[in-house]
């Protein structure tokens, strides 16, 4: 694995650099975040001892607009992966053309090791620490990783609660009842679906959604949700997987079975449900390992970062590779992707419908007018298809990948707003 997260973003830029037309100044302002705050958060447990928790919350740059991106809950979270996730914000929100900048927040904690009425605490207890540090015009947070509606309903209450203000644009992702979008649950897998049916007919490999295996590695919002939209638009999903392992099932698994399922058991298995009543049918079980390195033709790490590394890049078989996650693939495995033919679609493209239908909940919420399932799902179309298809012909022009293709097009969006405030060339242009 590597040493760092944040140096491996940052080679993303450096490989992009190349590409891009960008003033000096822009380059030097990307190279580090605009501000890092780390807290330490109380929280009373039920058994009445008093716990500390390291939560942080990172400003990655803010030249767009006020900085935008989740907050996580995992035993893993540290400084250098929330830099590098609100770095990877930061480049999210260019490619989707949003008018924000990148930023990220976390908790080290397992949340399934918490209580309902604990993680509420913890949830308030992060808001009280970081309240000066975000606002709907500064910095507005959203669910990530183990992170939900509810939570995000807690947070925004508590929001409100300290500045005595109902203040629903400071955090996205909310319950309907809060002032929460219709669509914003299903918006990262629906933007990737988008990118995945602009795409996947171009690379000429297959024929219809029928013959089009697919493998999705997580089972959260984006890769449970990705999973049932391909099933239902006729792709053949063969294998899924949370974090404990996956199942594999050559002619196809029953994606609203195995959800179903999985909502009312916690487990993943291979079943068929008609109603209430789920049999199990045959199937394999194996591990996450093995499932990223399934003979399919679309292969959807939805899960965590560092997954597709050098060690066992050289055994992904799928044709295509669509980043659901955020960072799922090290540079080191790209290169040995590039090598062996296979197109990774970048995650600041395909997630960033997530990111985007939470800026129409903010614009939502700054009108007081509310929007249609419709006309949410219809614009996050129309965007991820518009930058999809951007995306796709600056790699063709310039014969680079999707990826460095996606960091050229946010890189030229970021340097015009950094050229926009003034930059060297500026001041000293004619002396
Ligand atoms: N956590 C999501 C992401 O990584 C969504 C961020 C947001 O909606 O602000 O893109």
């Amino acid at each position: 694995m590597s040493q760092s997260l944040f140096s491996d973003a940052s080679q993303r830029l450096e490989e992009a650099l190349a590409y891009a037309s960008i003033s000096d100044d822009a380059i030097e302002r990307l190279k580090l975040p605009k501000s890092s705050l780390k807290v330490s958060i109380p929280v009373r447990m039920d058994d009445g001892t008093l716990r500390i928790f390291p939560g942080y919350r990172v400003r990655y740059d803010d030249t767009r607009g006020p900085t935008k991106g989740g907050i996580r809950y995992h035993q893993d979270v540290s400084i250098d992966e929330v830099q590098s996730l609100a770095f990877w914000m930061t480049f999210k929100c260019a490619v989707a053309n949003l008018p924000f900048g990148g930023g990220k927040g976390g908790i080290t904690v397992n949340p399934k090791e918490l209580s309902h009425f604990e993680l509420e605490r913890l949830s308030r207890g992060y808001i009280d620490a970081v309240a000066d540090f975000i606002g709907p015009d500064v910095d507005i947070p959203a669910p990530d990783v183990y992170t939900n509606q509810m939570i995000m309903g807690w947070m925004v209450d508590q929001y409100s609660i300290i500045k005595r203000q109902i203040t629903p644009a400071v955090i996205t992702g909310k319950p309907l009842t809060m002032g929460g979008s219709l669509g914003r649950d299903t918006a990262t897998a629906m933007g990737a679906f988008f990118t995945i049916e602009a795409t996947w007919p171009k690379l000429g490999l297959s024929g219809s959604p029928a013959d089009t295996t697919v493998a999705v590695q997580g089972f959260g919002n984006a890769g449970a949700i990705i999973a049932e939209l391909l099933f239902d638009a006729g792709y053949k999903v063969v294998a899924v997987s949370d974090s404990k392992g996956g199942i594999y099932r050559r002619e196809g698994l029953d994606v609203p079975s195995v959800r179903q399922f999985k909502d009312s058991t916690r487990t993943l298995k291979a079943v068929y449900c008609e109603d209430t009543v789920c049999n199990i049918v045959e199937h394999e079980t194996i591990t996450n390992e093995e499932l990223l390195a399934l003979d399919v033709d679309i292969l959807a790490p939805a899960a965590l970062e560092n997954q597709i590394t050098e060690a066992n890049a050289r055994d992904i078989k799928a044709k295509a590779v669509y980043e659901l996650a955020n960072g799922p693939t090290t540079p080191g495995a790209d290169e040995i992707l590039r090598q062996r033919d296979v197109i990774v679609f970048p995650d600041i493209l395909v997630n960033a419908g997530g990111v985007t239908v939470s800026y129409f909940e903010w614009v939502q919420n700054r009108q007081g007018l509310y929007w249609t399932l419709e006309q949410v799902n219809q614009r996050l179309k129309q965007m991820m298809v518009e930058e999809t298809e951007r995306i796709w012909a600056i790699a063709q022009e310039k014969g680079i990948s999707p990826r460095t293709a996606a960091y050229v097009h946010a890189l030229d969006r970021i340097g015009d707003a950094v050229q926009a405030k003034g930059t060297k060339d500026y001041f000293t242009d004619g002396r």
